[in-house]
């Protein structure tokens, strides 16, 4: 099954609605840069909200979303311009941590929060709008659910979720996002309340091979479906690109590697490709 998003409408409840199936391209993440599972957990339930925040972007501009919380997995970052593609890193992939009580992984001791929840659109104006707020509990969810709060003024509900078999793969990761609109009643709330109280984990819900569409008819009856999106974890970097870096560095740096490795190699931060530059290539980079 492949990957995809939804963006609907729930009329009678006033409310928009997204979810997202992301299973594939979170095990590619995890691929790419060899993260342990909690690592995994944490970067999936990012890639699932920043997929459908891009969504909410009418004219789909660039989004950077940087999480740092002081935990031992360090900074974590998204970007993607509302395309379906998306690329992200977490600092130290190798982290893993359980609950003792439930077993779950523990994303939150992961995270930490001790820090902020950053959002960066480009809009292609002079300064880019920042949004930033405190993170809550480091689990993801209710960091964004916060930042729709208090820096978009709209109350929402953020469900996302991981799943990890005992080889560390990913068997099932997605998300829903609800957002009251003005319009929004004290019934609406209440009737997502309810609705919520004793609602499946959504990754339980994507294992069981339910799908965008279907985690939302669980929720309202009357969702009308707007779009469908396939999506990606797939990276934009070049060695083209990496060059540009490299120029960045400044001569001296470049002449240094010259001199005392005949060469080097850079890699992706967002996917781990390697790109390797040889001593002719770097002295053309100098000129
Ligand atoms: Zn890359």
């Amino acid at each position: 099954m492949k990957d995809y998003l939804v963006r609907g409408i729930v009329e009678s409840k006033n409310c928009r609605v997204f979810a997202c199936r992301t299973t594939n391209l979170t095990e590619d993440a995890r691929k790419h840069h060899k993260m342990w599972p909690t690592a995994t957990a944490a970067m999936g339930r990012m890639l699932s909200a920043s997929l459908m925040m891009a969504q909410m972007n009418k004219n789909k501009e660039k989004m950077t979303i940087t999480i740092n919380g002081g935990g031992p997995i360090g900074t974590m970052m998204t970007v993607t311009n509302g395309d379906g593609n998306i690329k992200g890193f977490v600092a130290n992939p190798e982290v893993h941590y359980t609950y003792n009580d439930t077993g779950k992984l523990a994303v939150g001791v992961a995270v930490g929060k001790q820090g902020t929840l950053q959002v960066v659109r480009d809009m292609g104006l002079k300064e880019p709008f920042v949004g930033t707020t405190p993170l809550q509990t480091g689990e993801i969810g209710d960091d964004f659910t916060y930042y729709f709060a208090s820096s978009e003024q709209t109350p929402s509900v953020v469900s996302l979720g991981v799943l990890v078999n005992d080889t560390n793969e990913v068997l099932a990761a997605g998300g829903f996002i609800i957002q009251m609109l003005p319009d929004a009643t004290e019934e609406d709330i209440t009737y997502i309340e309810e609705k919520l109280k004793d609602f499946s984990p959504i990754s339980t819900l994507i294992q069981e091979g339910n799908t965008p569409e279907e985690v939302l008819q669980n929720i309202f009856e009357d969702v009308k479906i707007l779009d469908t999106q396939d999506i990606f974890f797939r990276c934009d970097c070049s060695k083209e690109r990496m060059e540009q870096a490299l120029i960045t560095v400044g001569e001296k740096e470049i002449e240094d590697m010259i001199e005392k490795d005949q060469g080097c190699e850079i890699s992706c931060q967002f996917c781990n490709t390697k790109y390797q530059f040889k001593e002719e290539e770097l002295k053309k980079l100098i000129k």
